[in-house]
């Protein structure tokens, strides 16, 4: 933990650390939700949804670790032990019980709506109280606001091509 990094923080720290393992929680999520859809995905169109999900895997891996590192700056623990994320969680997780293609992107694209809200939530919360997180948030949700365009467009591309065949 830096003392001073700490210090100028102004809010109450233990509160912007349990905010930020409410994200943190969600990241893993989707990580593995985006991760085991790539595995199971049936239906048209099924390896550009394979290439867009392992790629979306890998930043919510990514955004895990960056928001352990400003956890850990803060003096904080990331949630310990994964059956805690279960209590953490925001945007909880959806198991790709049917793995059509349509109904994964919709379940994903819900997830990113989510990220959304959480961390345009997160830069409400912080914008004066903390710049460092603020900007942390702000990258997290450049990709999450990526992430939902890249699953719509393809989902409407999965349409047209369905309802011109
Ligand atoms: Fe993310
Ligand atoms: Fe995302
Ligand atoms: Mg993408």
């Amino acid at each position: 933990m830096g003392t001073k990094g700490r210090a100028i923080v102004g809010m109450d720290v233990d509160e912007l650390i349990g905010l930020l393992n409410r994200a943190y929680a969600d990241e893993w999520l989707a990580h593995y939700q985006y991760w085991l859809g790539a595995k199971l995905v049936k239906g048209p169109m099924k390896d550009n949804a394979i290439t867009e999900l392992m790629e979306h895997a890998a930043d919510e891996l990514r955004h895990a670790d960056m928001v352990a590192e400003r956890i850990i700056q803060l003096g904080g623990d990331p949630v310990l032990t994964p059956k805690d994320w279960y209590e953490h969680t925001n945007c909880g997780y959806d198991s790709p019980e049917d793995p059509y293609i349509r109904v994964l992107l919709e379940q994903n694209i819900k997830g990113e709506q989510c990220a959304i809200e959480v961390y345009q939530a997160l830069m409400q919360t912080t914008r004066d109280a903390d710049p460092v997180t603020y900007e942390l948030a702000l990258q997290i949700l450049n990709d999450e606001v990526e992430h939902e365009e890249d699953l719509q467009s393809l989902l409407e591309d999965l349409d047209l091509m369905v309802s011109r065949k």
